[in-house]
């Protein structure tokens, strides 16, 4: 404690000679080596919380340990905490005077799947998951978020002297199951709470550490999920022509509906649409009387995506009746919206980032993949979300030239983000974005 006192005080007089009230342009360099000194310092702290969490992923609104042990973090740094804000969330508060609300929010979940890392903080915690017993793995590196959320908290706390304003830290539930950040919503965030007028999110992905990249406007798809039943007549498989074969209908559905992608919606808008089950059937000699497909479906514009639903509705209809069968069943789930960046946000934050960075921050085309993060800026919040890289600069390269291995990818049971400089990157670009963002708006 007297320690961290000291250090503190430390941290306050560089940022003094760094930053001066009053709408001065921040002195980023300096800013960098503050942050980076203050990051360095607490370094241990953070490596033991982020393997501790590693260790004992939760999935999807299970992750009570996880919220614990974050709000344990947060307390002692001062914040007003709130448990149980969208069954397992969090939300942090810190006032410090007139100013902006800015927040900054991690996810919580893990995933249920089995760790193949090797690494001496690996996962062999197993949980249950829709009525099945499953490993669960951090493996797409939100336990790397969260450590840096802890990691930024911390130096903004450091340096409290120098910004104003309120820190709104929010711990989300269930990003991998779109589900948290509406539950949150749910439960009262923006009415319990004050809406925030800022929102930062990161996100690692297995690219180099100490290099990120961001987007102004579209920077993640609209997600939706399609189910279908294809119901047929059941029968003999030596006698076909007794029955309606619900195999063939659901085949002749998964190749035909790819010419809704490839036909109808224009070629320069991204669109895709993947079929990721298929149930149907139990033997060799059984025509079964129904098959269940489950897809997703991706896009950048809502118009995009109403032109992929309609089409592949139609075409379950009429591979359907051209097999004389009854009408399908037909489902789509709304998922994730599409993040949309706010230009001016990004814009100011980009420029401390660009200075700090250099050349290892760039912008990027928007990420196929989805993210709930989508639904606090839906409510009404201008945001950022950016990602930062995990892996040995080396090792990228050699993967990109063919010399070395491919890496895995978030969700791959080998995804094993390198933890010091990655976390240490978290830090200082969402410090520095949190920072630029109080300088920009200053009341
Ligand atoms: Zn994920
Ligand atoms: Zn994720």
């Amino acid at each position: 404690m007297k320690l961290m006192a000291g250090f503190m005080l430390v941290l306050a007089g560089l940022w003094a000679a760094a930053f001066t009230p009053a709408r001065a342009e921040l002195d980023v360099v300096h800013l960098k080596s503050t942050i980076e000194a203050s990051v360095q310092a607490d370094y241990p702290k953070l490596d033991a919380l982020y393997k501790d969490i590693h260790a004992h992923p939760e999935v999807a609104f299970q992750e009570v340990r996880t919220a614990a042990k974050l709000a344990a973090e947060m307390r002692a740094l001062g914040f007003e905490v709130t448990e149980k804000i969208g069954k397992t969330g969090l939300v942090a508060i810190y006032r410090n005077g007139e100013g902006p609300t800015i927040m900054v929010r991690t996810e919580l979940d893990a995933l249920p799947m089995e760790e193949k890392t090797g690494l001496p903080y690996s996962s062999r915690d197993k949980t249950n998951w829709n009525g099945q017993e499953t490993f669960v793995d951090h493996s797409c590196g939100h336990d790397i978020h969260m450590a840096s959320w802890v990691g930024t908290a911390k130096t903004l706390v450091a340096l409290k002297d120098a910004w104003r304003g309120t820190l709104m830290f929010i711990a989300q539930p269930a990003e991998e199951i779109v589900s948290g950040a509406k539950a949150m919503l749910d439960d009262g965030l923006f009415t319990r709470f004050k809406k925030p007028d800022f929102g930062f999110a990161l996100h690692d992905g297995p690219f180099a550490y100490g290099t990120l990249n961001y987007r102004t406007g579209v920077g993640s798809s609209i997600s939706d999920s399609l189910d279908v039943v294809f119901h047929g007549r059941g029968g003999h498989g030596a006698s076909p022509q007794r029955t309606v074969d619900p195999v063939m209908i659901a085949a002749r559905f998964i190749v035909d509906v790819q010419s809704v992608i490839s036909r109808e919606k224009d070629p320069t808008e991204f669109g895709v649409f993947s079929v990721g089950a298929i149930h149907g059937g139990t033997a060799h000699n059984i025509i079964p009387d129904q098959v269940i497909l489950r897809g997703t479906i991706r896009a950048f514009k809502p118009e995009v995506r109403a032109k992929i639903l309609a089409g592949i509705e139609r075409t379950a209809r009429a591979v359907a009746a051209m097999s004389g069968a009854p009408e399908p069943e037909i489902k789509f789930t709304e998922g994730a919206k599409a993040v949309m960046n706010d230009e001016a946000l990004v814009n100011t934050a980009v420029s401390a980032l660009k200075a700090a960075f250099g050349d290892k921050i760039s912008s990027s085309p928007p990420l196929t993949a989805s993210e709930d993060f989508s639904e606090f800026i839906n409510a009404g919040v201008p945001a950022m979300f950016f990602n930062i890289g995990v892996y040995e600069p080396e090792r990228v390269a050699a993967a990109k030239d063919g010399t070395g291995p491919q890496l895995a990818s978030n969700h791959s049971p080998q995804f094993a983000p390198v933890p010091k400089p990655t976390i240490e990157t978290g830090v200082l670009a969402m410090t520095l974005a949190v920072l630029s963002a109080f300088d920009k708006y200053a009341k």
